[in-house]
C-alpha cells in the first residue's frame, strides 16, 4: 500500500469516527430542543440522565486513542494547506488535544455543578436572593480554576476560557477594543440622555398570534421555508441545527412589546449561518459556524443592521400597521422607526438598545476577570455591580434579580462567553461595510422586500466556510483586516450621535 493510499484510508477512518461523534451530538441537540420546547417539566431529571449518557459517549468516542493515532498518521499528509482535508485535520487535532486535556472526572463534576447551580439560580432570581446563590457561584469559580489549570502553558488564565469560544483571541486584545468602546459608549449614552423618541408606542397591546404571523412573514422574506425551518415559543429564545435540513428557532412573544419580532430576526441570523454551511462538511467539526463572535455577528446583522434599518421598515411597516391597526394605526413610519431605535439606559442586558448593550457586556467581562483573579469576592459582587451600573449607565439597581442575578450564564459555568456578544457587534459592522462596498445601497433593496442579495453575499463570503478557517483568518479573508472597532463606532455615531 502506498503512503497516499494509507493516508486516504486513515482519513476515511477518521471521518467515520467523527460522523459517529457528530450523530451523538445531533441526538443531544434534539433532546435539548425537546426539553426546552415540549417536554413536560417532570421529565427533567430522567432526561438529564439520558443527556449525560450521550455526552459521555460522544466525549469518550472522540478522545479515544485511535483518534490520536489516526491524526498522527495524517500529520505528514501532503495536502494543499487551503484544502478541506487540511482544515479538517487541523480543526480536529486542535479540538482533540483540548478535549483530552480535561480529565473526564472534572467534566462530570462540571456537568453536575451546572445542573445544581442553575436550579439554585432560578430560585435565587425569583426571590432576588443573591446569598442563596453565592455558594454555587463560588463552586463554579473553583471548578473554572481547575479547568484553567489543565492548560498550564497558557499564561493568562482568562485566555484559556476565551479560547473555547474564540480561537486565537487574547484577553489583551479584547481589553484594548473594549476600553476604547467603553469610553465612547459612555459618552454617547450621556449625549442621548435627552432622547425624545417615544418608545411608549411600542407597549402594545400586540396580540400574540398576530406577532407570530408577523414573524413568519419576515422569516419567509429572509428566505426560510417550511420544509427546513420551524419556530416555536420558549422563555429564552435560541437556534439549533440538529442536522442538515433541520433548522429550529424559538422566540418569546409577549403581548406588551414587539421584542419577539427582533428575537426572531436574531435567531434567524444564527439559523441561516448554520443552514448555509457547505453540506459536504456535515457530520464533521467543520460543519458549524467559525466561532461564537462570528455567529453573534450574523444574528446582530439580521436583527439590527437589517431589522432596525429604515429600508426594512419602509417595506414591512405597512404590513405591521395593518396587522396591529388598533395600536399602530395612528403611528407614522418615521416615529415608529425612531421608537424601535430609542436609546434608554436600563437594567437588563437582554432588553438593551444598540448603544447601551456594549456597556452591559463590558461590565460582565471586567467582573469575570476580577472574580477569577480574586480581586473581587463573590460576597462583594452585588454591591460592585450596583456601583458600576451607576458609573457606566447612570442607573440605580433596585434589587439583585434585576442586577447580578439576571443572566443564567455564570450558573451554567459560562465564563469567557459574554465578551463574544460584543465582539459580535463589532464584527457585524466590519463585515457589513464590505457587503455594502460590494452590493451598493442595501437600504433600497430592503425597501422592496429584497434580502436575497445580502444573504447570498454572506453565504458566499462567510456562511459556507463553516469552521474551515480560524475566526481571525476568516475575518481577514472577508474584510481584509483584523478585529477593528472603527467601523462599529462609525456606525453608532452616524446613527445615534
Ligand atoms: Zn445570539
Amino acid at each position: 500500500m502506498s503512503a497516499d493510499t494509507a493516508s486516504a484510508a486513515s482519513l476515511e477512518h477518521l471521518k467515520r469516527i467523527l460522523g459517529e461523534v457528530a450523530d451523538l451530538k445531533h441526538a443531544e441537540a434534539v433532546l435539548d430542543w425537546d426539553a426546552r420546547v415540549s417536554m413536560p417539566p417532570a421529565g427533567a431529571e430522567a432526561r438529564a440522565e439520558v443527556s449525560a449518557t450521550l455526552t459521555r459517549n460522544s466525549h469518550e468516542r472522540f478522545v479515544a486513542d485511535d483518534v490520536g493515532e489516526l491524526l498522527g498518521e495524517l500529520d505528514g499528509l501532503d495536502t494543499d494547506p487551503d484544502s478541506d482535508e487540511a482544515a479538517l485535520i487541523r480543526v480536529t487535532h486542535r479540538l482533540w488535544e483540548r478535549t483530552r486535556r480535561v480529565p473526564s472526572e472534572l467534566v462530570g463534576e462540571m456537568a453536575r455543578a451546572n445542573g445544581v447551580a442553575v436550579a439554585a439560580w432560578d430560585q435565587a432570581k425569583a426571590a432576588s436572593d443573591f446569598a442563596s446563590f453565592a455558594p454555587h457561584l463560588e463552586r463554579q469559580l473553583e471548578l473554572k480554576q481547575r479547568y484553567i489549570e489543565c492548560f498550564p502553558e497558557i499564561e493568562t488564565a482568562y485566555d484559556v476560557l476565551l479560547e473555547d469560544y474564540e480561537e486565537g483571541m487574547t484577553t489583551t486584545e479584547v481589553v484594548t477594543v473594549f476600553d476604547r468602546l467603553k469610553e465612547e459608549l459612555i459618552e454617547l449614552v450621556e449625549r442621548r440622555r435627552e432622547d425624545s423618541a417615544d418608545d411608549q408606542l411600542l407597549r402594545g397591546p400586540f396580540p400574540v398570534v398576530l406577532q407570530q404571523e408577523a414573524g413568519r412573514r419576515v422569516l419567509e422574506a429572509f428566505g426560510s421555508d417550511e420544509s427546513t425551518w420551524r419556530i416555536d415559543e420558549t422563555p429564552h429564545p435560541f437556534a439549533s441545527k440538529p442536522g442538515v435540513g433541520d433548522i429550529r428557532l424559538t422566540t418569546h412573544t409577549d403581548e406588551n412589546d414587539l421584542t419577539s419580532l427582533f428575537s426572531t430576526m436574531h435567531e434567524f441570523g444564527h439559523g441561516i449561518y448554520e443552514y448555509d454551511v457547505d453540506s459536504s462538511y456535515a457530520r464533521t467539526p467543520l460543519g458549524a459556524g467559525a466561532s461564537s463572535a462570528l455567529h453573534e455577528s450574523q444574528s446582530r446583522t439580521w436583527e439590527n443592521l437589517v431589522g432596525r434599518s429604515p429600508g426594512f421598515w419602509r417595506w414591512f411597516y405597512p404590513q405591521l400597521q395593518t396587522l396591529f391597526a388598533e395600536t399602530l394605526g395612528g403611528v407614522d413610519e418615521v416615529s415608529f422607526v425612531r421608537g424601535i431605535n430609542a436609546v434608554r439606559p436600563g437594567l437588563i442586558r437582554g432588553d438593551a438598545d444598540e448603544v447601551t448593550y456594549g456597556l452591559h457586556i463590558i461590565l460582565r467581562f471586567e467582573l469575570e476577570q476580577e472574580l477569577l483573579a480574586g480581586s473581587v469576592s463573590v460576597h462583594d459582587l452585588p454591591e460592585i455591580w450596583k456601583a458600576r451600573m451607576q458609573d457606566y449607565l447612570g442607573v440605580e439597581v433596585p434589587d439583585d434579580a434585576r442586577g447580578v442575578l439576571q443572566d443564567m450564564h455564570w450558573a451554567v459555568g459560562l465564563f469567557g462567553y459574554f465578551p463574544t456578544y460584543q465582539l459580535g457587534n463589532v464584527i457585524s459592522v466590519q463585515i457589513w461595510e464590505r457587503a455594502v462596498a460590494d452590493l451598493g445601497n442595501l437600504d433600497e433593496r430592503f425597501s422592496r422586500g429584497e434580502f436575497s442579495s445580502l444573504r447570498e453575499w454572506l453565504r458566499e463570503h462567510v456562511y459556507r466556510h463553516g469552521s474551515k478557517y480560524p475566526p481571525r483568518d476568516l475575518l481577514r479573508r472577508v474584510t481584509g483586516s483584523d478585529l477593528d472597532p472603527d467601523p462599529y463606532l462609525r456606525y453608532l455615531h452616524a446613527k445615534f450621535a
